[in-house]
């Protein structure tokens, strides 16, 4: 049996570019269901994420002229994560497996293909890659790549060069509505699931219509959000940069009683000379403690699972 598969597109002040999404998708969904890849009950599904423009009237007006095109409106504008957790909630009550994917078409379609396979096999996570960006301006190529390196040092689990282009089984959605953080990062928070994955790689486009919607300073928020809902590194570097200060002053203390010893001191200079460095690495070493149990704190109250259970033998 073919599964009922469910395009989620998240879609913010899109209607520049939805009019071709909508004929590219149309026409990508009846050559699946024609194959029989996927079920004839396969949808697109449309998340408005509180647009100011007529996007809202648009996804209307697909759904009244072909059943293929459903939609969901939020009631304001709750960001990219948010309008994808919203839809993909939404879709797996209907879905056997949900695909999402950027309204602007700058994901290759033709990947679609390549994940339902993957599917097939086994998959019932599996993340679209972009294998270049020589479309991407050197700005957003090297501050996107920055953006994933960035993540990994700090100790977060990402795949490289994967945004929210991925299949998702409802299996592995079931296990996603278990995680409650209101700071939602879902490129994170997908690898915390397991599950059999695989990698689907594809071109990256340019958008086919319309501007941005990620500009850099939201790109910067959406990294630090990133890194700090996922990783209590930054505070552990305290107590690292605070160890570090405290072997500095062991230094500074055997060269200021050299100094002082060849008498090269004003009154007073060796006391101070010594407190601002050893007071130095004992505070940070101190405020580093606070933050481990803050840290610790912090991963309490994210109530996240603490196991999935894949299958159960009986
Ligand atoms: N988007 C959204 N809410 C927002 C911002 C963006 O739903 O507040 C959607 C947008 O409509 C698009 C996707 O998120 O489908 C990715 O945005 P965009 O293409 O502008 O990002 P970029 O590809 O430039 O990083
Ligand atoms: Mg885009």
């Amino acid at each position: 049996m073919a599964k009922i598969l469910y395009l989620v597109i998240p879609c913010y002040n899109e209607e520049e570019v939805l009019p071709i999404t909508k004929k590219a998708l149309k026409e990508k969904m009846e050559n699946l269901i024609k194959d029989k890849k996927i079920s004839k009950d396969s949808k697109v599904m449309l998340v408005n994420d509180g647009s100011k423009d007529r996007t809202w009237e648009l996804i209307e007006e697909y759904h009244k002229e072909d059943p293929l095109f459903v939609g969901v409106k939020l009631s304001r504008n709750k960001g990219h994560q948010n309008a994808l957790l919203a839809g993909l909630m939404t879709a797996k009550k209907y879905a056997d497996i949900t695909i999402s994917m950027d309204a602007d078409l700058q994901d290759d379609i033709n990947v679609i293909d390549k994940m339902i396979e993957e599917n097939n096999l086994g998959s019932e996570i599996v993340y679209g890659v972009r294998s270049s960006r020589k479309k991407d301006s050197w700005f957003k190529r090297t501050t996107a790549e920055a953006f994933y390196k960035l993540m990994r040092v700090m100790g977060v689990e990402v795949v490289f060069n994967h945004a929210d282009c991925r299949l998702m089984s409802k299996r592995a959605l079931d296990e996603l509505e278990h995680f409650e953080e209101a700071n939602l990062f879902l490129r994170g928070l997908v690898p915390l699931l397991g599950f059999k994955t695989s990698i689907a790689t594809y071109e990256r486009n340019e958008r086919a219509a319309g501007k941005s919607k990620y500009p850099l300073k939201k790109m910067l928020a959406f990294a630090w959000d990133g890194i700090t809902s996922f990783s209590v590194k930054p505070l552990k570097m305290i107590t690292t940069l605070g160890f570090i200060m405290l072997f500095i002053s062991v230094v500074m203390i055997i060269y200021t009683i050299i100094v002082k010893i060849l008498g090269n001191t004003v009154d007073g200079w060796a006391f101070i000379m010594l407190s601002i460095w050893f007071i130095g690495g004992v505070q940070l070493v101190s405020v580093g403690l606070i933050g481990e149990y803050v840290g610790k704190i912090y991963n309490e109250t994210k109530h996240r699972p603490r196991y999935i259970i894949e299958k159960e033998l009986k």
